[in-house]
């Protein structure tokens, strides 16, 4: 695969050298026939009906037989753009006097997921790009008095909308990295935020065999249209500028893709407004969980639809495999059951937020400042989702009341466990002594004994945030003959490395209004996890632990800074 960064060849500046790389007719990764492949996004909203026919979308290179709406006096009219898909029902589009509004549930009609070998834990979740949160072309593009470079600007939020209504980001993520160099893309060049919204970071180059060869596969933010491999007339492409596109000969300006870096629009030739890093205004997309962290040597091996609104994700990490199946409810709640490759199982319920609206009256207030956006980019150094919480249940990881009960077909002979403390409730609050308001010392902890065949315990204090799990407190290689913790210990088994790096307990110390949810898991283990004489992290342990779990209990508490129990 040709993904040389030596190919990067624009500056910032004017498009006026021709330095765009030719075509590169060899194949690239995530273009392939649809074949017999599942088929995986199926709608999982009102926008998507015309799924039912069966047909391949294969079957339909030339369903753009409706006649040009307008005579194209000055080439094509934005909407036979998206007419192909409009017409399987994928996208609806409208128009005012400025703007082309595309709505779509930001599901494509493709395999998706597979082949993502860099993974943050998101799914593709429906996303309302409806109303006033569609997506918006201007129908009067003005050329720039200087491009705009996306190079090391617009690194965050969508720069193209591909005619099948999905977002097309800078094919650099927000941390300046080439996506797709990097395996964060599926074999399509999408994946998924976030706020579990799928886009693509790339040209979706297999786009044309549906709409046709000379068709727009998208259209710029600016408002000028990118096309593949070939001229609007058939003809082979002419050369590039230095912004990916060149003057259409009747006055305007396009754009084409390209199969490997830098992809599409290495400048905007049009007129745009920059926003917080990105063009403005574009819709935001709703996340319903909190964020979650990259899952460090996992491979997408399958997405699957075992049955309408469901959805099955399986990855392999380590040579195991672990799955995601998730149901979205007419309402927009979201029911997830997680299998960990040690076969461990637990769900989570999200409901649906109100959502904040892309434009102006936009409805329900936003739960976070800020402008409407798209999804926030996973990874370090990425904007902060909306600090979304479960509703009800939240982990439910062997708890044996929980809804994460059934164990079902589990693979091990998983057992719960119960873990309690003789300083709080169970659910209940930590009082202030285990807190940075108090002694900030570790809280006394208690479990009920592992199975036959216990050789030691681990405990991890783990919170789940917006950005990911923190970790506070990891104990590990507690003999297999204690039950308990007492209070401020620190000479029982090993102390793991916590969030700051260091080998103690963290006390809690939440910044913000409200009481957060924490929670202490006890695992009873078949032997001593294996980890590196600097100590163990939890993400570390966990990944000592693999299959060694024989039981596990989650203890839950709740803190809130400055309120005494
Ligand atoms: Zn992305
Ligand atoms: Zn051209």
């Amino acid at each position: 695969m040709i993904r040389a960064r030596s190919t990067r060849v624009f500056a910032a500046g004017a498009c006026l050298a021709t330095t765009f790389l030719a075509h590169d007719a060899a194949a690239h990764p995530w273009h392939r026939h649809r074949g017999d492949e599942a088929r995986a996004s199926e709608d999982a909203s009102a926008t998507t009906s015309d799924r039912s026919s069966g047909r391949e979308a294969t079957d339909l290179p030339f369903i753009l037989t409706a006649a040009p709406r307008t005579p194209p006096a000055r080439g094509l009219d934005i909407a036979d753009a998206f007419a192909a898909f409009e017409k399987l029902g994928q996208i609806s589009t409208r128009r005012d006097d400025r703007w082309f509004f595309v709505e779509s549930n930001g599901l494509p009609d493709h395999p998706l997921m597979v082949g993502i070998r860099n993974w943050q834990q998101q799914v593709p979740l429906p996303q309302t790009y409806t109303g006033d949160n569609a997506w918006r072309i201007p129908l009067q593009p003005v050329r720039a008095r200087e491009p705009a470079s996306t190079k090391n600007r617009f690194l965050r939020g969508a720069i193209a909308l591909a005619v099948n209504g999905i977002p097309i980001f800078n094919p650099l993520n927000n941390r300046g990295e080439d996506a797709l160099a990097i395996g964060e893309l599926d074999e399509y060049g999408g994946h998924c935020g976030r706020a579990d919204d799928y886009h693509y970071h790339v040209a979706p180059l297999h786009l044309e065999k549906i709409v046709g060869k000379g068709m727009p596969i998208a259209y710029a933010l600016d408002g000028y249209p990118v096309y593949g491999s070939t001229e609007p007339d058939g003809s082979p492409m002419k050369p590039l500028d230095a912004c990916g596109g060149h003057e259409d000969g009747a006055g305007g300006y396009h754009y084409h893709a390209l199969e490997k870096y830098p992809y599409l629009i290495g400048a905007f030739r049009g007129e745009v407004i920059e926003r917080e890093g990105q063009v403005d205004p574009q819709p935001r997309a709703q996340p319903v969980r909190p964020a979650l962290p990259p899952l460090r040597g996992a491979t997408i091996v399958g997405f699957e639809s075992p049955a309408p609104e469901t959805r099955k994700l399986v990855y392999e990490v380590g040579g195991r495999r672990g799955s995601v199946e998730y149901t979205v409810a007419g309402d927009g709640s979201v029911q997830f059951t997680f299998v960990d490759p040690a076969g461990r199982r637990t769900t989570e319920s999200y409901q649906p937020r109100p959502r904040g609206g892309g434009g102006p009256g936009g409805g329900a207030p936003r739960p976070e400042r800020g402008p409407p956006r798209p999804g926030p980019e996973p990874g370090p150094g990425a904007p902060r989702p909306d600090p979304t919480q479960p509703r009800q249940g939240g982990r439910a990881a062997m708890d044996p009341n929980g809804p994460g009960a059934d164990a079902g077909s589990r693979r091990l002979a998983s057992r719960a466990i119960a873990v309690s403390s003789p300083a709080f409730e169970t659910g209940g609050k930590l009082p202030a002594k285990y807190s940075c308001d108090g002694a900030g010392i570790s809280p006394p902890v208690a479990w009920q004994p592992g199975p036959s065949g216990t050789q030691s315990y681990a405990l991890t204090l783990w919170h789940r945030s917006p950005d990911g799990v923190k970790s506070y407190w990891v104990v590990y290689d507690i003999p297999a003959d204690i039950t308990q913790i007492p209070e401020g210990a620190r000479s029982v088994g090993r102390m793991g490395l916590n969030d700051k790096r260091r080998a103690e307990y963290d006390p809690m110390c939440s910044k913000g209004p409200g009481a957060k949810e924490y929670h202490i898991t006890v695992y009873a283990l078949s032997g001593r996890p294996q980890v590196a004489a600097g100590g163990a992290s939890r993400a570390t342990l966990l990944e000592a632990i693999g299959d060694m779990a024989l039981a596990e209990g989650t203890l839950t508490f709740s803190f809130e800074r400055g309120v005494r129990p």
